[in-house]
């Protein structure tokens, strides 16, 4: 990725979503002389941090016909970094001790995250940029190497356009992962996806099982075990003869490997051999890339989480550099990881850099996967790349 010969150009680029991806990769955007519209089909920035008490209308997820919200963010959570890691390096999360409403604690409340979401966007006037209650419904490639959008807000009205580039920021906590387990079409007890989890109280005096015991199934199943009769967590991370009391001021949460069977009984039966008479079950099992506008004619495929092939996780190299991707990976520090990949494709676009060959890239990408394989790391965590730097993911 040499920096290049040729004269800097400005691009007219569409941006889809104003979450922090979209609002960081805007700034970047503009600051590289490029002009940017960015399409955010709610009324507000903020993405996932504009917490909502609503919900899907199934609370598995699973009816394509259900009515959706974009948020996961449940009453109780903190940030699970530090505010110091949070931030982007040239505007941090500082505590904002002039503000009662603020929260200036290290690892904050989800209402102090929007809070500092929204004085990024004040601070480097992003909204100017933001067309709101406007939806991306299609995105495809046209001759010359343009970008086809076509948006529709909230009077239904259909609009085509054509842009230079597309970076895309939809995020990729909505769509919800149910874990299959067997015998689950004939037990009789509650379902939910962590998507839709809000608050406890909907379990109180239950017993509950939490499958999944990453960042999510962690905190949910301490949410939980506040008000439950006791709380079960299903990990298959956990070795098959694991079973083990956690220790939480109610007494009453323990763990143990994966579910083996669920019975119409009511039973769960775990890998331990342990049998519980559940009441619900929570999925915290995770989330799946979800490009539902996008047109790339077979090229770009999404098989077991992976989004493919996508060089660096940002360019699919023969839609490149008009097609990028900011946000994909998952790992603990995401700000700073947008405000790097957003740079590096304004700087792209602008031809102050550029990229490897179509073929180099593939060539890379390549060489990607089989290092993956090499070290036995599972396709649905090509992009799960904080697993292999820092280990934290809010999903599986
Ligand atoms: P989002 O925040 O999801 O924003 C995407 C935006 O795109 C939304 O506003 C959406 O409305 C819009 N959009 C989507 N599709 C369209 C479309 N077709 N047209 C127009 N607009 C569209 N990260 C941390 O740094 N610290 C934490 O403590 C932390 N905790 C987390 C806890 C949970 C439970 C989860 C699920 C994630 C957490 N994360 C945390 C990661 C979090 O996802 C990121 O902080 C960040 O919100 C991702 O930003 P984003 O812009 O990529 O996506």
């Amino acid at each position: 990725m040499a920096p290049a010969q040729n004269q800097i150009t400005s691009k007219h680029v569409a941006v889809i979503g104003a979450g922090p991806a979209g609002l960081i990769t805007s700034r970047e955007l503009r600051r590289e002389g490029h002009s940017v519209v960015v399409f955010e089909r709610e009324k507000q920035v903020g993405g996932l941090w504009v917490y909502t008490p609503k919900s899907d209308s199934d609370p598995l997820s699973l009816d394509p016909t259900r009515s959706k919200v974009h948020s996961s963010i449940y009453e109780s959570l903190r940030t699970n970094v530090p505010r110091e890691s949070m931030g982007v390096r040239d505007f941090p999360f500082l505590p904002r001790f002039d503000d009662e409403s603020r929260d200036a604690r290290r690892y904050p409340n989800h209402r102090e995250v929007l809070a500092y979401i929204q004085d990024f966007a004040r601070e480097f006037k992003i909204e100017e940029m933001i067309r709101f209650e406007t939806e991306v419904v299609r995105v495809e490639p046209v001759d010359n190497g343009n970008w086809r959008v076509q948006s529709k807000n909230s009077g239904g009205f259909l609009e085509d356009e054509i842009y230079d580039a597309v970076v895309v920021c939809n995020g990729h906590y909505t769509e919800p992962n149910i874990a299959h387990i067997p015998g689950i079409k004939s037990w009789p007890g509650k379902q939910i996806h962590s998507h839709n989890y809000r608050v406890p109280d909907p379990f109180e005096n239950e017993v509950v099982v939490v499958i999944g015991n990453f960042a999510s199934g962690a905190d949910i199943s301490r949410d939980i075990a506040k008000v439950a009769k006791e709380v079960h967590i299903a990990s298959r991370a956990r070795e098959p003869h694991t079973y083990e009391k956690i220790s939480v001021p109610q007494n009453n949460l323990w763990m143990h490997s994966e579910i083996d069977t669920t019975h119409e009984d009511g039973s769960i039966v775990f890998k331990n051999g342990k049998v519980i008479f559940a009441d619900s079950i929570v999925y915290c099992t995770g989330y799946k890339y979800n490009f539902p506008f996008l047109e790339t004619n077979g090229y770009l495929r999404i098989d077991e989480k992976r989004v493919e092939p996508l060089y660096k996780h940002v360019f699919p190299p023969a839609l490149a550099p008009g097609l990028a991707f900011v946000g994909l990976p998952a790992m603990g520090i995401v700000f700073v990881m947008f405000e790097i990949q957003s740079k590096w494709v304004a700087a792209v676009l602008s031809g102050r850099v550029t990229l490897p060959s179509t073929d180099k890239m593939m060539e890379d990408i390549n060489a990607w996967y089989a290092s993956l394989d090499a070290l036995g790391i599972p396709k649905r965590h090509t992009h799960t790349i904080g697993r292999i730097q820092v280990s934290s993911s809010y999903s599986e």
